[in-house]
């Protein structure tokens, strides 16, 4: 018998690639999702790339009655993976109360569930946001975390808030919420990548689209920034190391490895990029030249951002193992074969 594991946005850009690993390693894989922002041809594509199908529920996990059958149905699951959420930041500005609403109803929902069906294993998606503006780079998860810039980011940290609360309460509980840095790049099938809906806010898949010809340039959001180009430094992860990470996290707690009842993880490479970095690697890889046009801040960017990623790798034996080129590279085959 296989061992279930229930994963939520499972259609989504990590959810799938973790999909992938989890199936890749012989897990049974249920994806929940409601499909906002994700398609259901990802559950095909996770089978060209396994030969295996993971089961797809389309559920709002917003929906107590909904959420409730889901995980009656499949109270045999023994760990949760937690992707479900919206994540654009501007939006979130725009429409705090549909982002509180969504990701901590879901979040919230998903626990309740979690708990009455005995499913003790936990793993959440959070996210480097969590830190603000932090006091010193590499950021370590000792450092405090702040209010983030964003209801999206406060999501993450509330539903962080939340989940503490909840295991000084559900003894039995095991959770682990790992903080994310810079998701990019694909799976090397081709077959998996990041989707976005309508215009990208992210800097990869701007990058790519501008590359394809779907967008006129790029827009580098400053270059009066105090690093070493003047544009900001961020630790970017390749979504196949961050799958990764997530299974071994899964296999921590299902071993009993943890040592409290909530843990936390930074998951990046430890190393930094500035966006001019990025641009000039996107180049060499693809051996074109990205129209890009200096512009003014964005609102809410922090000059530098990278982790120490010494925690995960001293706990849960993970270290990020491809490069920016390699990230790099995988995201603009994505993009390639999409068009
Ligand atoms: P994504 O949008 O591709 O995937 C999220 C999935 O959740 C989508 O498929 C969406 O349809 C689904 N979803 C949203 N609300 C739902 C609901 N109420 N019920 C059921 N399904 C719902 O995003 P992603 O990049 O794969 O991100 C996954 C997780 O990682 C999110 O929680 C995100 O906040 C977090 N995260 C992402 C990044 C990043 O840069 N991609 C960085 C840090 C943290
Ligand atoms: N960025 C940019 N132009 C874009 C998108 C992003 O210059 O169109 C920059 C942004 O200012 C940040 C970096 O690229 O310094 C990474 O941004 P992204 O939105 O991908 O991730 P974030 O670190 O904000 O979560």
């Amino acid at each position: 018998m296989k061992t279930k594991i229930i994963i939520t946005g499972g259609t989504g850009y990590i959810g799938s690639h973790t999909a992938v690993a989890l199936l890749e390693s012989g897990y049974e894989v249920v994806l929940i999702d409601n499909l906002c922002n994700s398609s259901i041809n990802t559950v095909g594509n996770i089978y060209s790339i396994t030969g295996l199908r993971p089961k797809m529920e389309i559920v709002d996990l917003c929906s107590k009655k909904e959420c409730d059958e889901v995980f009656n149905k499949h109270g045999d699951a023994i760990g949760i993976i937690h992707f479900a959420a919206l994540k654009a930041v501007g939006e979130s500005v725009q429409k705090p109360l549909r982002y509180y609403q969504n990701n901590l109803t879901a979040l919230m929902n998903t626990l309740d569930s979690a708990v009455k069906n005995k499913i003790n294993n936990f793993i959440f998606s959070s996210s480097a946001t969590v830190y603000g503006q932090p006091e010193k780079v590499p950021i370590s998860e000792q450092e405090k975390t702040k209010r983030p810039f964003s209801p999206y980011g406060n999501s993450k940290k509330i539903g962080e808030e939340i989940m503490e609360d909840l295991t000084l309460v559900n003894k039995e509980l095991s959770i682990i919420s790992l903080r994310y840095f810079n998701p990019i790049g694909a799976h090397k099938s081709g077959f998996l990548g990041e989707l976005p809906t309508g215009t990208p806010n992210n800097l990869m898949p701007y990058i790519t689209q501008t590359a394809i010809g779907l967008r006129d340039k790029l827009f580098v959001f400053g270059n009066d920034y105090p690093t070493k180009d003047g544009t900001p430094i961020r630790d970017y992860v390749h979504v196949l190391d961050l799958a990764d990470a997530h299974l071994k996290a899964l296999e921590r707690i299902l071993n009993g490895q943890n040592e409290s009842p909530m843990e936390v993880f930074n998951i990046g490479s430890g190393k930094g990029y500035s966006v001019l970095d990025v641009i000039y690697a996107f180049e060499r890889v693809s051996g074109q030249k990205l129209p890009y046009e200096i512009t003014t801040r964005r609102e809410g960017d922090v000059p530098e951002l990278i982790s120490s990623a010494d925690l995960a790798n001293e706990k849960l034996g993970w270290r990020a193992t491809r490069g920016l080129e390699e990230m790099v590279a995988s995201a603009w085959e994505w993009e390639k074969k999409l068009r």
